[in-house]
């Protein structure tokens, strides 16, 4: 396989490991891993991919102009300005081209790109995702204002090229805003969404949700998790960040009951939809700050009579027990990279859950919450790295935790 550099590595700044062999990357990654987490216990070996390559399954191409010619690519990193990108060796290949051939249509049919500066122009963003196990693709053209001039034949002559394209969808953002997608989605074709598989579960992938990225390795990363929880079948699950469900939902058939916990209403919106979907009935979803959520159900716990201090006891053998049983027997949470926030850590911790699987996109913010957790009557018992990003420093990390 092609190991060379990329051509645009230093701009684009993706892919810190470029022209690294595979095997080197995942020794660099377990190294710094291990530098930073063997404190709280060995560091499993790193669970990497068998093919690291077009591994993502979702394209986005920034617009612009440079004198003339249309330029489609990332953005310069740390700035905005758009980096021509050629192939890209982590991107699925399917999305990639219909991302290309969508700038050539621009292109033919005379739309104008976007200006950030002026903020004259059309023509934003360019977005493809595709369902690995579905094989169902999503096309979302990102405009800046409603009005699609010669939108009929410019969607069927990319239909007539792209018959896979299964859903098209029109994204408005007229703001001077650093985001790609505005808030407006109109659907121009299809259902607008598509849907993968993780596991035997299909979820459903809208425009703004969040979805891992890789969807293969996602399966390693959630079976680790999954393995971790030990579920008897008999647990309240809490799903902490829960995004649109995805680890909830896997755990439902192993658990009585599930609740999960996700900031965002339009992903809460999408696991709700993913829970009828899947016909799963023994789950709950709220649209709140998780940290805010644990700290309210922290409180309710006192109120009824549950004060800290008498939730730990010793047993016969001296050690520190949780004396009552809390809401949640089992915590999954799976922070953004800026990790928990201490209220939320301090609530987990007065709710008790018998069981915390912390699911990691972030090391450094991982090792500052675990060293809390110890604090309050947690100990670590495996630490496991799954190599979610191949050719780039991040690392995704599965920890259990128990209560002592
Ligand atoms: N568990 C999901 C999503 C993980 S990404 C999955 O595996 O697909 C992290 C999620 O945390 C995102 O969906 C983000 O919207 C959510 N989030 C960020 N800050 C939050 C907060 N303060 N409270 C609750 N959810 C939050």
């Amino acid at each position: 396989m092609n190991e060379s550099p990329c051509p645009v590595q230093k701009k684009c700044g993706g892919c810190e490991f470029s022209g690294v062999p595979y095997e080197k990357q995942l020794e660099q990654k377990q190294k710094a891993l291990q530098a930073l987490l063997s404190g709280f216990g060995r560091v499993e070996p790193i669970l990497g991919m068998e093919d690291p390559y077009y591994y993502r399954g979702k394209v986005h191409r920034a617009l612009a102009y440079n004198k003339g010619r249309i330029l489609s690519g990332c953005y310069e990193a740390g700035s905005h300005r758009v980096v021509d990108q050629p192939e890209c060796l982590l991107e699925d290949k399917k999305c990639q081209e219909i991302a290309a051939d969508v700038v050539k249509l621009i292109s033919d049919f005379k739309l104008k790109i976007y200006d950030e500066d002026t903020g004259y122009g059309l023509m934003r963003h360019i977005l493809v995702r595709r369902g690995f196990a579905t094989d169902e693709i999503m096309l979302v053209l990102v405009l800046s204002e409603r009005m699609f001039p010669g939108k009929n034949n410019f969607l069927k002559v990319l239909q007539e090229a792209h018959p896979e394209i299964t859903t098209i969808v029109q994204n408005v953002n007229p703001g001077h805003t650093s985001m790609v997608l505005g808030p407006q989605n109109a659907t121009l074709f299809g259902p607008g969404f598509i849907r993968d598989s993780i596991g035997n579960l299909t979820f459903r992938i809208s425009p703004s949700s969040f979805f891992q990225v890789n969807p293969k390795e996602t399966e390693v990363l959630y079976r680790t998790a999954m393995d971790f929880a030990e579920l008897s079948g008999k647990e309240t699950v809490l799903d902490a960040y829960c995004g649109t469900g995805t680890i909830g939902l896997s755990a439902a058939a192993h658990a009585k009951s599930v609740v999960g916990v996700e900031l965002n209403p339009e992903a809460v919106a999408d696991a709700r939809k993913n829970a009828a979907d899947n016909h799963i009935t023994n789950i709950a979803f709220t649209a709140e700050d998780a940290g805010q959520y644990m700290e309210r159900q922290a409180a309710s716990r006192i109120l009824y009579g549950r004060p800290e201090e008498e939730r730990f006891g010793r047993n016969a053998s001296g050690d520190l027990v949780s004396a009552r049983k809390g809401p949640y027997d089992v915590l999954f949470m799976d922070p953004p990279r800026t990790g928990a926030t201490e209220k939320f850590i301090r609530s987990a911790a007065k709710l008790a859950p018998r069981r915390i699987v912390y699911i990691s996109c972030g090391p450094d913010t991982l090792a500052r919450d675990l060293s809390l957790f110890t604090k309050l009557h947690y100990k670590v018992e495996k630490i496991q790295p799954v190599d979610m990003f191949p050719f780039t420093s991040h690392a995704e990390v599965v920890v259990r935790l128990s209560l002592v």
